[in-house]
């Protein structure tokens, strides 16, 4: 499986790179797939890398500085990226009616704001925090385990990635505001006096686009509901109600970052041992003689060993008897482990022969 996703990643590379002239994904180091915000977050991060600024006069980092900056502008706008994606470096110089232009990068990495030190962008708006019960045996919690977990969210929809329309071009500019999303009303409040009122442009309602024609996928809406799958990873001995967290997991939406999902721990009840914290618990049934004789008998252990519980001499109803070392591996230090404390009963016999009350008579006179 992994093996075959690195073939399959190694032929979509080279197949960029026969098509275009430059892979503007890998310079950005993104897949092909990726979401607006991921282009902006890699572009954010490679341009204050590779800035002039921060390495004065190496002429490698400038030119990363100035490819990231091409790479950015061409993906980051849905129609350039259309055009990329289907023609390649050469679809673009052909479309752009002699030649893309680029602009100068530093106006791009301007854009930002992130050039000034210390002022940072506005925070970016970001999804609600999504809990989800994880539930695991006492086995797994024992050994330590790697759960898929499927989780049902909204994806952004993968044909129109969150645009909403069939194509790129069907995004047009909203002509009732001119694109602002806002109108300026008049009122007229008396002869001569005016007075004016801003209001959401009710064409686009306010997002100044308008899309032509929807994408068929996702019916407009530039959301879907999806599956993803997550692998959880399970350490030995984590607590009961352990969150585990899984950052930008949760809903997508084309504006905002998904929100966080936390994975809370859940451990069904076993049959045989339950769990105190580092230690655990068991109950067994002794029969009669083993209680006045002594006991030794097998049980399954949760790594799936046999453990021999031994006991010398008389064992009285209710009697708890702690076998050390054999509890729960602990949280970050699993070869320190718990105890195992025995719970007794005794199973008497339902009835006794001639032979054994004479014995019993005899023994206990
Ligand atoms: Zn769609
Ligand atoms: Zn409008």
């Amino acid at each position: 499986m992994k093996l075959a996703l690195v073939f399959l990643l190694a032929f979509v590379l080279l197949a960029t790179t026969a098509l275009a002239g430059k892979d503007y994904y890998g310079i950005l180091g993104v897949n092909r797939s990726a979401l607006k915000r991921e282009i902006k977050k890699a572009y954010k991060e490679l341009s204050k890398k590779y800035h002039p600024d921060k390495n004065p006069g190496d002429k490698e980092s400038e030119q990363k500085f100035i490819e990231c900056a091409q790479a950015y502008e061409v993906l980051s706008d849905d129609e350039k990226r259309r055009i990329y994606d289907q023609y390649g470096e050469e679809g673009l110089q052909e479309g752009g009616g002699g030649g893309q232009q680029f602009h100068n990068p530093f106006d791009i990495f301007s854009q930002f704001g992130f050039g000034g030190g210390g002022h940072r962008g506005h925070q970016e708006r970001k999804g609600a925090e999504t809990q989800m019960e994880i539930r695991v045996t006492l086995e797994e919690i024992f050994n330590g385990e790697q759960v898929e977990v499927e989780i049902n969210k909204q994806v952004i929809c993968p044909i129109c990635r969150g645009s909403g329309a069939k194509k790129a071009d069907d995004v047009k500019k909203c002509t009732s505001c001119g694109g602002q999303g806002i109108r300026i009303v008049k009122h007229q409040l008396a002869p001569g006096m005016w007075q004016q009122m801003q209001t959401t442009c009710d064409v686009c309602g306010g997002k100044g686009k308008i899309v032509k024609s929807k994408c068929a996928s996702c019916n407009g809406h530039k959301v879907k509901r999806g599956s993803h799958q997550i692998t959880v990873t399970i350490e030995r001995g984590v607590a009961d109600n352990h969150p585990i967290i899984f950052e930008n997991e949760g809903d997508e939406h084309p504006d905002i970052t998904p929100g966080d999902v936390h994975f809370v721990v859940r451990t069904v009840p076993h049959a045989i041992f339950t769990r105190e914290g580092i230690h655990l618990r068991m109950r067994a049934e002794i029969p009669l003689k083993q209680a006045l004789l002594g006991i030794s008998f097998e049980v399954k252990h949760l790594d799936g060993n046999k453990i021999t519980i031994q006991r010398e001499g008389v064992t009285q109803p209710g009697f708890v008897q702690t076998v050390k070392g054999q509890g729960m591996p602990t949280h970050m230090y699993p070869s320190e482990r718990g105890d195992l404390y025995v719970e007794y009963s005794v199973k008497l016999p339902e009835k006794l022969t001639a032979a054994q009350k004479a014995a019993i008579e005899k023994a206990f006179s």
